[in-house]
C-alpha cells in the first residue's frame, strides 16, 4: 500500500493496539516489553490509571480556549513547577523544540532589554540534540539536520561537550547563553559530570551569561531526581522541559527566573494551544505521581540495578561492548564495531523487546520509570540474546 505520509520515518512492520503500563500489545494479543515509552515520554507506563482519568474528567469540561482566557490550572501547574526548583515563571508549550524556541528568544531578550542587543551568542555542544525547528537545528549543530534548508543562522558557537577548556575560552562577554543537556539523548547517552556543570554555571556568573538546560528527555523524574541538573546543585536561569511531563500527552513548557522572564511581556512571544486545558490536567497528575513520596528512590534504584546489569553484560560481551552509558533510567550501552545498534535493537525486538537507538552507536533503554526489578531482568535476559544473535551472525 502506498504511505501519504511525509517519508521521515521508517518504522518497523508492527502495529500495537493497545498499552498497559510497561507492555504494549498487537492485535494478536502478543506482548512486547517497552524500554524505550514513546523515547522517554510516557514516564508512567501506558494507560496510567490517574492520566486516564484527569484526561477523561477534563474532557468532559473544557477542551480548549487559547492563551486569550485564564486556565486556572496553567497557574496550579506553574505553581508546582516553581515551588519544587530554581525557576519563578513558566511559559507552557506542546512540545520540547518550542520550548527551547521560547528558551532562546528569552535569553536574547534579556540581554537586548539590558541594552545588550547585539549580545547574542549561544554556546552549546557537539552532540547535543534539541529538536528541529530552526533555532534548535542550527543550536544542536548536527550537519544532516540543517543541511537543505537554507543558511545557517547567526549565533551559534558549539563546543566539544564536557571539555572544561573549551568552556573557558568560548564563554566570553558576548555570550547570550549556554544551553546544555545535563545528559545528553539522541547524542549518545552521555551524563555531564557534575563540576562540568557548576563550572559552567560559574563561568555564566563570571561573564554575565545565562545557562539554560534542556532538560526534555532527562528530565521528569528520569535521573531520579525531578531534574537531571539536581544532582549537581548547579542551577540554571532557563530550562526546557517536554516529553516525560506529559506523560504521553503533548506537553512541554519552559522555565526562567523573575529576572529574565520579567522581560517577555504582552506581545513578545505567544502559543495558541500552549497550555491547554487537558494538557493541564494531565500535567497536574503526572507531577504528582512523580513527586509521591518514594517514586524518586524507586527510579534511582531501578537505574542501578539497570547499570549493573548492562556492567555485567559487559563483561560477557568484551567484544561486543565498549561501555555503560546514562544516568538513571536514561541508560544504554555503546557498542563496538562492527557491532551496530540499530541491528542489535532489532534483534531485541524480534524477542519481544522494544528499546532505542542514539548517536555514537548507543543502543538506548528509556523505559517507563514504574518498571519493577522483573521488568528490569527480563529486558536485560532479552538484549542478552539479542547480544549473542549478532554475534552469531557475525
Ligand atoms: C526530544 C528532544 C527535543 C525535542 O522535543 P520535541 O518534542 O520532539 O520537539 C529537544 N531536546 C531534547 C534533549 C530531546 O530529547
Amino acid at each position: 500500500m502506498t504511505s501519504h505520509l511525509i517519508p521521515t520515518y521508517a518504522p518497523p512492520d508492527l502495529v500495537f493496539e493497545r498499552g498497559e503500563g510497561v507492555w504494549l500489545y498487537d492485535a494478536k494479543g502478543d506482548a512486547w516489553l517497552d524500554f524505550i515509552a514513546g523515547i522517554a515520554v510516557d514516564c508512567l507506563g501506558h494507560c496510567h490509571p490517574a492520566l486516564v482519568k484527569a484526561l477523561e474528567d477534563q474532557a468532559h469540561k473544557l477542551w480548549h480556549l487559547s492563551n486569550m482566557f485564564e486556565v486556572p490550572a496553567r497557574e496550579e501547574l506553574a505553581s508546582r513547577y516553581c515551588e519544587n526548583s530554581f525557576a519563578d515563571l513558566v511559559f507552557f508549550t506542546n512540545s520540547g523544540t518550542e520550548a527551547i524556541e521560547g528558551a532562546l528568544k528569552a535569553a536574547r531578550k534579556y540581554h537586548a532589554a539590558r541594552g545588550n542587543a547585539d549580545r547574542i551568542e549561544i554556546v552549546t555542544f557537539q552532540g547535543a540534540f534539541h529538536g528541529r525547528s530552526y533555532g534548535a537545528i542550527n543550536a544542536g549543530g548536527n550537519p544532516a539536520y540543517m543541511k537543505g534548508f537554507g543558511p545557517l543562522m547567526e549565533g551559534f558557537t558549539q563546543i566539544a561537550f564536557a571539555d572544561e577548556a573549551a568552556a573557558k575560552a568560548a564563554i566570553t562577554g558576548n555570550t547570550a547563553a549556554v544551553l546544555i543537556e545535563p545528559v545528553q539523548g539522541e547524542g549518545g547517552l552521555r551524563a555531564a559530570p557534575d563540576e562540568f556543570l557548576r563550572l559552567l554555571r560559574k563561568l555564566c556568573d563570571e561573564t554575565g551569561a545565562l545557562l539554560i538546560y534542556d532538560e526534555i528527555q532527562c528530565g521528569a523524574g528520569r535521573t531520579g531526581k525531578m531534574f537531571a541538573h539536581e544532582w549537581s546543585g548547579a542551577q540554571p536561569d532557563i530550562m526546557a522541559v517536554a516529553k516525560g511531563v506529559g506523560g504521553g500527552f503533548p506537553l512541554g513548557a519552559w522555565l526562567t527566573t523573575k529576572a529574565v522572564g520579567e522581560h517577555m511581556v504582552v506581545g513578545t512571544h505567544g502559543s495558541t494551544y500552549g497550555g491547554n486545558p487537558l494538557a493541564m490536567a494531565v500535567g497536574i497528575a503526572v507531577w504528582d505521581e512523580i513527586m509521591k513520596p518514594g517514586f524518586l528512590d524507586h527510579v534511582t534504584q531501578m537505574g542501578q540495578l539497570l547499570k549493573q546489569q548492562m556492567a555485567a553484560l559487559a563483561d560477557t560481551y568484551p567484544d561486543m561492548i565498549e561501555d555503560v552509558r546514562g544516568k538513571g533510567l536514561l541508560c544504554g550501552i555503546k557498542l563496538k564495531e562492527p557491532y551496530v545498534n540499530r541491528e542489535v535493537m532489532g534483534l531485541a525486538r524480534e524477542r519481544g523487546l522494544l528499546s532505542g537507538a542514539a548517536g555514537d552507536n548507543v543502543l538506548r533503554m528509556a523505559p517507563p520509570l514504574i518498571i519493577t526489578e522483573e521488568h528490569a531482568r527480563k529486558a536485560i535476559s532479552v538484549l542478552d540474546e539479542a547480544l549473542a544473535a549478532a554475534r552469531k551472525k557475525d
